[in-house]
């Protein structure tokens, strides 16, 4: 539990959601290639522009009872949801990474926002892989080059590194053991079974991971998700009795996340040998 000051932690949620409604306009363009910049955020079905206070999370689309103000035609619940899940990871990221009043300060904050950017590319990628079963280049092969320098930045600008920042040397070898690997599998599956057993995308967004995370926060990712994903596709063919093909970076995006929130815990209680490779763990 953390001990750190309500109003710190009500500030993690409050940019959360702030986050969560980016990701929201990011999940509506990037599958087309549209800016996230201009134009501004639009009613989909009549184009009236909103109004900052049409746009405030969560609280307009309750004020405003789920519809558009102009044209009355409902808005998915999806956008709050969103921005929901912006401000509880956001919260639960803080309090992971300044647990108590000394672990606050430049460095737990600037790992805060570095990390929030791994999970807004794993969000994002979780809804387009679902959706429209693409994982967008924004949010893993532009992103690498940006998270290696943001990686950079903590360890050099900030001299932090620590868990779940491995320094840029890390980054690098993160990002290239991560892609490397699923890289191999994807050209092994297509050269033995002519089948596509994953997405070049899924290829991509584990590299991301691993510029994030480093090369031993990448296996374990790859591990949990993979786990994640057989699980997950055996009870979707259980329940709807038909082969399904599940969309893996949607299992990577999850074990990113719990990697992120829980490994230093979680990891050395299930893999023992494991647990020394976990950056500053
Ligand atoms: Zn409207």
């Amino acid at each position: 539990m953390s001990t750190l000051h309500p109003l710190f932690q009500l500030y993690a949620v409050l940019i959360g959601l702030v986050l969560g409604s980016f990701w929201n306009v990011a999940i509506a363009r990037w599958p087309d290639h549209q800016s996230v910049i201009t134009p501004r955020s639009r009613c989909l079905t009549c184009g009236t522009q909103l109004a900052w206070h049409d746009n405030i999370p969560v609280v307009s689309w309750l004020w405003l009872r789920g519809r558009c103000r102009h044209c009355d035609s409902p808005i998915a619940p999806l956008y709050p949801l969103v921005e929901t899940l912006g401000g509880l990871l956001g919260w639960l990221l803080f309090t992971r990474l300044a647990p108590s009043p000394d672990a606050l300060d430049a460095q737990s904050i600037g790992a805060w926002a570095v990390y929030m950017m791994l999970i807004g590319c794993v969000v994002i990628a979780t809804y387009t892989d679902v959706r429209h079963r693409i994982i967008p280049d924004e949010v893993s092969l532009y992103a690498i080059p940006v998270a290696l320098g943001l990686v950079a930045l903590l360890e050099l600008g900030l001299g932090f590194v620590g868990f779940p920042s491995p320094g840029w040397q890390g980054a690098v070898l993160g990002a290239a053991a991560g892609g490397g690997f699923l890289g191999a599998v994807y050209v092994a599956a297509r050269v033995i079974t002519g089948e596509y057993a994953l997405g070049l995308g899924d290829v991509k967004l584990i590299a991301l991971i691993g510029a994030f995370v480093g090369p031993a926060g990448v296996m374990i990712v790859l591990l949990l998700g993979s786990l994640l994903g057989s699980v997950g596709t055996l009870i979707a063919t259980v329940i709807l009795c038909r082969r399904v093909y599940p969309p893996f970076g949607v299992a990577l995006a999850a074990a990113a996340v719990a990697y992120l929130l829980w490994g230093p815990e979680v990891v050395p209680a299930v893999v023992p040998g494991l647990a020394r490779f976990i950056p500053g763990g």
